[in-house]
């Protein structure tokens, strides 16, 4: 049996708050983490590559993935519609590998209900002010000015489903955000239910005090 049962890591936040950034750093600090690529309907921004930030759909072919069952989780976000394919991801907890989610509420709640649900650990990330929020979704330079006031809008809602996580992190300083993240991660696979293989160890430790007598 493997050492160690793998997390589904999910990150939350309202768009801009810095999750995108805080998951890329999470992966380059752990490279077995796997990150689970989101089917979408919405169009790629420059740069991304299908298979990489996302498998890019028309909404004919993400209905029929809903369809045959093929999504742990889906959601309409902006306009679009969002879904986690489910085959990548029990086969890589039992292996003992991390699974990192950028969704949210929607798919976290989804997620969280699941039968992998006890292998949770959600984290949603909040902005040190609203006005921060904007700054750096308008520094990010990636989306037109309605698609920013669309987000701006839709922020609201997204926060106020903060208590529905395990932890909360206020991203104001990076470094130290991160540094919180890692505390974090690090304690969460140390959890019971991450350890499969503690049932061998105290059975040996009991093994061996019945030796002793
Ligand atoms: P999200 O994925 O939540 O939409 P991003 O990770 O894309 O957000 O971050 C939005 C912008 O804010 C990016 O330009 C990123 O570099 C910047 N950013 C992220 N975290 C911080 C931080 N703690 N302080 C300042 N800028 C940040
Ligand atoms: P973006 O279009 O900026 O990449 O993502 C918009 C929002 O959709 C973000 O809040 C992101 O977390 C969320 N999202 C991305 N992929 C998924 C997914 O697979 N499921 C759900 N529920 N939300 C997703």
């Amino acid at each position: 049996m493997d050492q160690r049962r793998g997390l589904l890591i999910i990150l939350s936040s309202p768009s801009g708050a810095g999750k995108s950034t805080l998951a890329s750093r999470l992966r380059a600090w752990d490279t077995s983490i796997r990150f689970s690529v989101s089917a979408t309907t919405r169009a790629p921004r420059p740069g991304e590559e299908h298979g990489r930030e996302y498998y890019f759909h028309s909404r004919e072919e993400f209905e029929s993935m809903v369809a045959r069952g093929d999504m742990l989780e889906h959601a309409e976000v902006f306009g679009n519609f969002y879904g986690s394919p489910k085959g990548p991801v029990a086969a890589a907890i039992d292996a003992g590998q991390d699974v990192l989610f950028d969704i949210d509420w929607q798919g976290g709640q989804q997620v969280r209900n699941s039968s992998l649900g006890k292998h949770v650990l959600s984290i949603f990330i909040l902005p040190p002010s609203i006005a921060e929020l904007e700054r750096r979704l308008r520094s990010r330079g990636q989306d037109s000015d309605d698609v920013i006031d669309a987000r701006m809008t839709k922020s609201r809602d997204e926060i106020s489903h903060w208590p529905e996580y395990d932890f909360v992190l206020v991203n104001d300083n990076l470094d130290d955000t991160f540094a919180r993240l890692q505390t974090i991660v690090s304690a969460e696979r140390l959890r019971l239910s991450q350890q499969p293989a503690l049932v061998d160890t105290v059975r040996n430790l009991n093994k061996e005090f019945e030796e002793r007598t």
